[in-house]
């Protein structure tokens, strides 16, 4: 008789669906029984890039400046060191998840459709972002190096710029571009000598960096007004509008309008979940997890999630690294224990996760300042730059090769 194969099945390989492949594959894989069922991992995503999304800041300014940076990594080379009989890349977008009768439905790139039972199941399906450049929700390394090289001549060509937000993300997009556009101010001065545009930040809060305090958001609009960029606060922008000579009219929810020549919304994230059945998402959208276990408890017995697309985080890389071996751990266990028979259930405690709560964020600001947070304190500035401010960690190889779970603890 042909053993049965219990199919792993893995939706979205960025940060947190790739680093799951390659710890499975690298760790858990090798100690799971040789006798009865064999098991296979199917890695499901739309593209077959790895997009380094934190650098896309420095490369919506300009792509040049990354040139220290691997900004693209190949998904499926990152794979050829496994067994193929034991992994299939697909390439396509999961649709429709029916979790009672343990079915992914898949629309693969080249057109046809793919029904894949799961005998356990992670969900790494992230968030994507209002700007395209900032999103890893790609299909195709043509269609991102369109996006960014677009996105460079649009600011290369602009005299304003307007940029919605006040996160991370924004402070970093705004400080990238007012370097490349403006320069920095020198020496005894606070702005820069000769500004070639207007950039402006428009925070909808009375602060900038929602997690840190308010000394943060005060540093961070001192390294703005460096590169020439002016922040204005507590104002959101409402609409926006294509005008008749090209430049686009924003609208604010104070009544006003503003003209610019590019406008970029960098104002947070929605989640990547419409194949997820409703019950399973919160208000939000985001699919509900157990905030320990991390497994999707309403979704039936081996099913996880993990990543930015969770209720149990509020995103990140740094707490996706703790989250994802607590993740495998569990899965681990779960495996072990339904390898004769897929109703039982592992004995013993899981592994529990444990949220990261304290404020830490490393925010380059411009391509040669920026500030940190460590657990609420400041970092001296030579290890701000240090850690990200000179090339954005430049890990998502390690994410893509599965360099960086050589070592883990499971
Ligand atoms: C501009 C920017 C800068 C950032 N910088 C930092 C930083 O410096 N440090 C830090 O800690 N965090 C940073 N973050 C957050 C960090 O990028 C996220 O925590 C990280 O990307 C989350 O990884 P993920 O794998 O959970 O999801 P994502 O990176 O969002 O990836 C989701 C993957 O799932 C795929 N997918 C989506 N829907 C489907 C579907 N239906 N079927 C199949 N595949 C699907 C997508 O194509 C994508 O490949 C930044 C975020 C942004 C937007």
């Amino acid at each position: 008789m042909t053993p049965t194969t219990n199919n792993v099945v893995v939706i979205g390989a960025s940060y947190a669906g790739s680093s799951v492949a390659h710890i499975f594959l690298k760790h858990i894989h090798p100690e799971l029984p040789k006798k009865g069922a064999k098991y296979h991992v199917y890695l499901v995503n739309p593209s077959r890039t790895f997009y380094h999304r934190s650098a896309s800041p420095r490369a919506a300014a300009s792509f040049d400046l990354t040139k220290n940076i691997k900004m693209f990594s190949d998904l499926p080379s990152g794979f050829k060191q496994y067994d193929p009989n034991i992994f299939t890349f697909v390439r396509g977008t999961a649709t429709a998840l029916d979790t009672a009768r343990r079915l992914v439905r898949v629309d693969c790139a080249e057109g046809d459709e793919l029904v894949i039972p799961y005998h356990a199941l992670v969900l790494a399906t992230g968030t994507s972002t209002y700007a395209p450049i900032l999103s890893t929700y790609q299909t195709s390394l043509e269609e991102l190096q369109r996006t960014i090289l677009d996105m460079n001549s649009r600011v290369k060509a602009a005299k304003s710029i307007i940029i919605a937000g006040g996160g991370p993300s924004a402070v970093e997009l705004a400080g990238e571009i007012g370097e490349y556009l403006n320069g920095a101010a020198g020496w005894f001065s606070q702005r820069p000598s000769k500004p070639r545009a207007k950039v402006t930040l428009i925070a909808g809060a009375g602060k900038l960096l929602p997690i840190l305090g308010q000394g943060f958001s005060e540093w961070a609009d001192s390294l703005l007004q460096r590169v020439g960029v002016d922040v204005i606060y507590s104002l959101r922008t409402k609409s926006t509008e294509q005008a008749a000579n090209g430049t686009t009219l924003v609208h604010l929810d104070d009544g006003t309008t503003m003209e610019c020549d590019l406008f970029v919304p960098a104002t947070g994230v929605r989640p990547n979940t419409a194949f997820v059945p409703k019950t399973l998402l919160n208000e939000k959208g985001y699919i509900k997890s157990n905030e320990s276990t991390l497994r999707v408890d309403e979704a039936g017995p081996r099913v996880y999630c993990v990543g930015d697309v969770g209720s149990y985080t509020r995103g990140g890389l740094i707490d996706l690294i703790e989250a994802v071996p607590a993740a495998m751990t569990n899965l681990k266990r779960d495996l072990l224990a339904a390898h004769d028979d897929p109703d039982a259930k592992p004995t013993g405690p899981d592994e529990l996760y444990k949220t990261i709560a304290e404020e830490t964020q490393l925010i380059p600001v411009g391509q040669t300042r920026g500030l940190g947070a460590f657990c609420g304190f400041r970092l001296p500035y030579f290890m701000t730059y240090h850690f990200k401010v000179k090339d954005y960690f430049d890990c998502g190889h390690e994410f893509a090769s599965g360099s960086r779970w050589v070592k883990t603890r499971i």
